[in-house]
């Protein structure tokens, strides 16, 4: 029996060698998910153990038991700093220091004293709180990416209790003093749910990053690059099946000569100015309201739930909070004016492309009345944004 568990340690020893340099390859080929990295160290620290565990297991001393004591409770510790890093982003090396140096403090005295059947069930009981513990973290971050995270909550737990049955063992049969690797059902289960959990653990661990890397792409994919706003195809892929009310209105924006900025002022000028007027498109908006650059320098806001006339409110508010802002460029200072067109959906419902097209039309019409001017779809009378400023 004991060759037949040499062997598995073996195996087990092995495959986490194996995950291991799986897990750093994918860490290194992007190197933004750092948690990754984090897993990598904290299972060469558990190799390193299940290495000394192993030769231990073949012939039992007090230092080599001691040195798989600190090894294992390293890395255990590290795979809970590693699951607290990739919920709440936090630095792991801490928590995993404070761990491995208290369970060590507390178990290592009792190893070299000649309890070693007293040490192992620390140790034992230690991984289990430790594992149940990073079980919690994943479950508790399952929202992310349910499938992968509850798979390894599942997993992490049902090894904890793995651990937590060999104390169990130990504690029940009063085994204090061992004199060498404990050697028991538990201890064979354990090593048999260990295999199969860190295989799953390992394969979810990737699949999570591959996850977490689909949902930044499908994020980027989605977001203006320059202004951090969502973008033509997002926008599009949001409302354009949507029918709108006349509670919901649309407003477009098209700065004025902005052409000319470019031209006076430089590419990167043009830039700052389209950053700062987005700035103020989403300066005390509700998170409800859908703002997304449709391109150039063009701009458009879908606001729901809005009373008559509370969508040229908002649009002159922002044209004028545009108005009055000084961009500094080099020596120069820029000031720079928006025209915008606002048109509100059909009280019996009309299809978002027609309503975005009403508010291009009044943009036109603003642009041909002058620019730096607010104009409504539909009204005979157009609001001009000198007269609203006023009364703002
Ligand atoms: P109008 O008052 O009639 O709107 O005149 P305009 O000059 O603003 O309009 P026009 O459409 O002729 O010019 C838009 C310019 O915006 C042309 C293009 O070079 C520039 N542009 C488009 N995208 C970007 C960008 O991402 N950055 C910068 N800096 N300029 C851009
Ligand atoms: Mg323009
Ligand atoms: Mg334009």
């Amino acid at each position: 029996m004991m060759l037949d568990y040499h062997s598995l340690l073996l195996a087990l020893g092995v495959s986490a060698a194996c995950l291991m340099v799986t897990l750093f390859g994918t860490w290194y080929s992007r190197r933004t998910d750092s948690f990754l990295l984090t897993l990598v160290i904290a299972l060469c620290l558990t190799v390193s153990g299940i290495f000394a565990y192993s030769s231990y297991t073949v012939e039992a001393d007090v230092m080599g038991a001691s040195i798989a004591y600190t090894f294992l409770m390293a890395g255990f510790g590290t795979i809970y700093a590693a699951s607290v890093q990739f919920r709440s982003g936090t630095r792991p090396w801490i928590t995993a220091g404070a761990i491995t140096a208290a369970s060590v403090a507390f178990g290592l005295p009792l190893m070299i004293a000649g309890f070693d059947g007293l040490g192992f069930i620390v140790m034992n009981l230690a991984t289990a709180g430790l594992l149940l513990e990073t079980a919690r973290q994943y479950w508790r971050a399952r929202r992310e990416a349910p499938g992968p995270l509850i798979g390894m909550a599942v997993l992490y737990a049902a090894t904890a209790v793995s651990f937590a049955l060999c104390a169990v063992v130990l504690i029940d049969g009063q085994q204090w003093v061992l004199g060498h690797a404990p050697d028991n059902w538990a201890e064979n289960l354990n090593i048999a749910v260990c295999i199969a959990g860190m295989t799953g653990i390992g394969a979810l661990s990737l699949a999570l990053h591959q996850w977490r890397m689909a949902t930044h792409h499908r994020h980027e994919a989605m977001t203006d690059a320059l202004t951090g706003l969502l973008n033509r195809r997002a926008l599009f892929e949001q409302h354009a099946h949507r029918t709108l009310g006349s509670s919901t209105a649309v407003i477009v924006f098209d700065i004025d000569r902005f052409k000319s900025i470019n031209d006076q002022h430089g590419h990167a000028a043009g830039d700052q100015v389209l950053r700062l007027f987005a700035e103020d498109l989403t300066s005390g908006m509700k998170i409800r309201n859908t703002v997304a650059r449709l391109g150039g320098e063009e701009f458009v806001m879908i606001l729901d739930g809005v009373l008559p006339g509370r969508a040229e409110r908002i649009a002159s508010d922002i044209s004028r909070r545009f108005a009055a802002r000084e961009t500094v460029i080099g020596e120069a200072v820029l000031k720079c004016t928006v025209s915008a067109g606002v048109a509100v959906g059909a009280p019996t419902g009309q299809p978002f492309e027609t309503v975005l097209g009403l508010a291009d039309n009044a943009l036109y019409e603003a642009k041909r009345a002058g620019r730096d001017r607010v104009h409504v779809a539909g009204y005979l009378r157009p609001v001009d944004l000198t007269e609203t400023r006023t009364t703002a």
